[in-house]
């Protein structure tokens, strides 16, 4: 049985479909495109859309990053926040039980996999995009001083216009702030990894998050890595269409 897996990003949308063995990308298009052909929904109307904001109960409650979206497209269908299904595909392809996975794209998501299941809370667990780190900006969710102000996709075209290279990321303050909380995630949930995902993150490499490390005790050491696939969202969605995760 095939099953398809849909990334509703901010900018792009993608297809994929897994069988049990093998993903295919199907198709990739405008998330602008995407809403504005309801049929598409239609057609897959049994995959799980991963959807770049906050999903709670089955229902997407608030996406701040994807202009346009339509919570109504999607009533009755499986939805789910696409660090979630980063994370779902992280754990199926590394040999991890505990993993801390982070997408760096137009936003900051994270989740977490406990035990091999992915961890929900009470349906908004790991939004390391929304904490307080300091300063008075705006952030794209109503708040101020969110870690998103600091190093987002979103954040950095605000700041300077355009998306920045390595040299220029690891230089900015964010960055810093950025490993400064992700280790206080690592010493709550001491996982084994920490996996990131996403536009930026594709962009670095495992040793530049080794600033990571700086911030914490030696007993808290995980292994570091870098997903470089831009369909591993849709992937992880594909996945758990199929009951996985
Ligand atoms: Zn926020």
């Amino acid at each position: 049985m095939v099953h398809f897996g849909i990334d509703v990003g901010g900018t792009f949308t993608d297809i994929v479909s897994f069988d049990g063995r093998k993903f295919i990308h199907i198709q990739t298009l405008k998330t602008s495109e995407f809403l504005g052909n309801p049929e598409i929904v239609e057609k897959y109307s049994d995959a799980v859309f991963a959807i770049a904001g906050w999903v709670k109960e089955g229902e997407v409650i608030r996406t701040p990053n994807i202009p346009g979206f339509d919570a109504g497209l999607f009533e009755g269908r499986k939805v789910e926040n696409d660090a979630n299904c980063f994370a779902i595909y992280a754990h199926h392809i590394t040999e991890f039980s505990n993993i801390f996975a982070v997408t760096l794209g137009t936003g900051i998501g994270s989740a977490i996999i406990a035990d091999s299941r992915l961890y929900r809370g009470n349906g908004l667990a790991s939004e390391i995009g929304h904490v307080f780190v300091g300063g008075n900006e705006r952030c794209v969710c109503g708040g101020i001083g969110h870690l998103e102000t600091f190093f987002s996709g979103w954040a950095i075209k605000r700041r300077f216009g355009r998306e920045l290279n390595r040299e220029k990321l690891l230089g900015l303050d964010g960055f810093r702030v950025l490993c400064a909380e992700i280790a206080k995630a690592v010493v709550i949930l001491d996982p084994e990894a920490v996996v990131f995902g996403g536009r930026i993150s594709a962009v670095l490499e495992p040793e530049d998050f080794e600033l990571i490390y700086s911030f914490l005790p030696p007993e808290f050491r995980p292994e570091i890595r870098i997903i470089k696939d831009a369909l591993a969202v849709a992937k992880g969605a594909a996945i758990l269409s199929g009951g996985g995760g």
